[in-house]
């Protein structure tokens, strides 16, 4: 491709992108596809000669558009939403465009600083104490991986680095059973064994009981294991659950673990003062993670993660080959020993042009405007008899179910919700998620994706209304 034709066909694509966005609820939110009816339509084999870009753009439209899901519909309500927004994409494009490969300092100065800068923006806008630094990740999991494995690091002064286990070493770590799957994923990769993970009870409220971890970290320190670390959710998966953060930073202060906040999609929520209560205590974490990649506008991926001790995260994943060394020593930051991969993409940019376009005040208020919208749509629920609450809305999820007060057979509710769930969502006019409390099939709708409005929320409300009550009992 020249570079005509590439400014030709790049001014065609992104009239597709902005038409794409506008007329993006034209589309049913869910994809309605079959299983292996997208990869039916590929060919076996790779072209042997080169194809017009017309008919690669075309086969984009027909094969591969109907096969994907909309998260950038605002009638997105699934799991947390995956935001992108226009100066993001924008970004993204200068960044591919660019195409720089972010590892080190001296690969592209500009990323690095701008990555240094944005850090230090994002710290200030969430309310974290200056004591942190923070580094861009791909996703939470990665964030979590990397705290867990500084963690034992820290604790065993960088010796599994070097020597690997000893058979005496047998380190436990503890979350409450709601936490997130990606906590499992790291302990099992940094070579802890699952079975050393404690997932603790929860209160009313879906948050860690505090006297369970209390006890456990005795119990197992009886027991000959060493405690290591603790993972407290701000805003758990299920039901944005909040961990008592304060209290578990004392016990965590107390037996000496190191406490790593997962606040992966509640984080956002913070740039909102009114809603910093929920870190009350971070001062005493040892690392947070959140995803500006769910609910921060911008695009997928970007994970921002904060530590207290640089140095100790440094130390634990760093590398210097020769081909690597440069001149510039301590006055540069070289990413790709902060964290897990050595290749590293200029994520930067895009925080940079969402911070910049939305300003605070922007973020806030529609981060403010998503609180309000799930707010409201718990207040109806809670006023019609034959829907419940499943569990406290203190952020943008609503957790409920139908439950007609007939039906008391535990079975059929989950029967129940489970076929309101399923033709929602292949209605295509909305997409929501379920997950389980207390057992209990749950209906979860997040009010948070980036263009969602009053009206999409009443909307959905309005067809699972209607679909509960057309269901024979
Ligand atoms: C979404 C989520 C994660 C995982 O995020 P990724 O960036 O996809 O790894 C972790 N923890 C919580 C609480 C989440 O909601």
């Amino acid at each position: 491709m020249d570079p005509s034709e590439f400014r030709a066909r790049a001014h065609e694509l992104v009239d597709w992108m902005a038409d794409y966005l506008e007329g993006v609820e034209r589309y049913p939110v869910q994809s309605p596809v079959a299983p292996r009816a997208t990869i039916d339509r590929l060919p076996l084999l790779p072209p042997e000669n080169a194809e017009p870009f017309d008919d690669i753009f075309r086969d984009f439209r027909e094969i591969i558009v109907p096969g994907m899901t909309h998260w950038q519909h605002p009638s997105f309500f699934a799991y947390f939403p995956a935001n992108s927004s226009p100066p993001s994409v924008l970004a993204e494009m200068l960044t591919a465009t660019m195409g720089a490969q972010c590892m080190s300092w001296a690969t592209s100065p500009a990323a690095t600083e701008l990555e240094e800068r944005m850090m230090e923006w994002l710290r200030g806008m969430i309310g974290l104490p200056g004591t942190f630094t923070g580094v861009l990740q791909d996703t939470a999991s990665t964030a979590t991986l990397c705290a867990i494995l500084s963690a034992r690091e820290s604790f065993t002064q960088f010796q599994i680095n070097e020597r690997g286990f000893s058979p005496e070493m047998r380190f436990t770590i503890y979350c409450s059973s709601e936490a997130h799957s990606s906590v499992d994923k790291a302990v099992k990769i940094a070579g802890l064994g699952t079975s050393h993970l404690r997932k603790l009870p929860v209160d009313e409220q879906y948050a860690l009981d505090t006297g369970a971890l209390e006890s456990a970290i005795e119990r197992d320190r009886r027991k000959g294991y060493t405690p290591l670390c603790v993972v407290a959710a701000i805003g758990t998966t299920g039901s944005t659950a909040i961990d008592p953060l304060r209290t578990i930073a004392g016990i965590c202060r107390k037996h000496k673990l190191w406490l790593h906040v997962d606040a992966a999609f509640a984080g956002s929520a913070l740039v909102l003062p009114e809603y910093r209560w929920m870190i009350e205590g971070i001062e005493a974490a040892d690392s947070f993670v959140f995803n500006p990649h769910k609910w921060l506008f911008t695009n997928f991926d970007c994970s921002a993660y904060f530590v207290r001790d640089v140095e100790a995260l440094v130390r634990t994943f760093e590398i210097l080959p020769e081909y690597l060394k440069t001149p510039e020593g301590d006055r540069v930051n070289n990413y790709r020993d902060w964290g897990v991969q050595l290749g590293r993409r200029f994520r930067a940019l895009k925080l940079w042009f969402v911070i910049r376009s939305y300003g605070i005040a922007g973020l806030q208020a529609a981060v403010r405007e998503h609180i309000a919208m799930a707010q409201r749509l718990a207040a109806t629920i809670g006023r019609t008899p034959d829907f419940e609450l499943l569990a406290p809305a203190p952020l943008a999820l609503v957790c409920f179910r139908y439950h007609p007060p007939q039906v008391t057979d535990e079975t059929l509710l989950d029967r129940l919700n489970a076929a309101i769930l399923d033709r929602v969502n292949r209605s295509g006019a909305a997409f929501l998620s379920h997950t389980k409390l207390r057992g209990r099939y749950t209906l979860r709708l997040v009010s948070a994706q980036t263009s969602v409005q009053q009206h999409h929320v009443d909307e959905a409300w309005a067809l699972i209304l209607t679909t509960a009550r057309a269901l024979s009992l």
